[in-house]
């Protein structure tokens, strides 16, 4: 069973449609980690998890299983990565579950070259407590850009996906900054970061 740890963001969205329209891989775990910390992104990132997750369950419920957890962190001075905690989280996950055999990451082209520290430190943690079953990391959009990740979106996840770091809260909604990294790379693509309204707490983005 492969495990995929699914923040919202374009890169996340675009790599678990690869995942699940592969006929190789019969089943896939999604884990949604929501991280509430300073930067508010944790809503409009949940609108994005729950319109995949209702798009996902509508067509392939037999090779899925859905969870998430959330996470508190407002109480800290500074932000974490948000990729330390998946790879945290993942590594608990699989140590609790010896059916995981991999563990899917949603690294690009565009991401920084070479090894992330972190996450070979928690692969040796929860291969540690599964020697008869190791579970090894594996990135499935490794080859592909922002650009072509966002152009093999299926037409109803084209706007179903957050990747803002820092977004603005307003009473209608939830604005892209337009400065974050992310922002930044999405604009070299010519992809516009739509924005969430508010009810789509209760319904899917549109
Ligand atoms: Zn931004």
């Amino acid at each position: 069973m492969m495990l995929v740890p699914y923040s919202g963001g374009l890169d996340s969205c675009a790599m678990s449609v690869k995942l699940l329209t592969d006929p190789k891989i019969d089943k896939i775990w999604f884990h949604h980690f929501g991280l509430i910390d300073q930067t508010k992104r944790s809503e409009p990132e949940y609108i994005a998890w729950k319109t995949f997750r209702e798009w996902a369950l509508a067509r392939y419920a037999k090779k899925l299983i859905l969870s998430e957890s959330i996470l508190d962190l407002r109480f800290m001075p500074t932000n974490l990565m948000n990729m330390q905690l998946f790879v945290f989280n993942c590594a608990l996950i699989c140590q609790a579950t010896f059916e995981i055999t991999q563990v899917a990451l949603g690294r690009i082209k565009d991401d920084e070259e070479g090894d992330n520290p972190e996450q070979v430190h928690y692969i040796k943690l929860f291969n540690h407590a599964k020697k008869q079953s190791p579970a090894n990391i594996c990135y499935p959009v490794l080859d592909k850009t922002k650009g072509e990740l966002y152009k093999s979106l299926p037409l109803p996840l084209k706007k179903a996906w957050w990747s803002c770091k820092k977004p603005t809260h307003t009473e209608v909604g939830f604005y892209p900054c337009k400065k974050c990294p992310t922002c930044k790379a999405l604009a070299t693509y010519n992809i516009e970061h739509h924005r969430f309204v508010r009810r789509q707490l209760h319904g899917q983005a549109s």
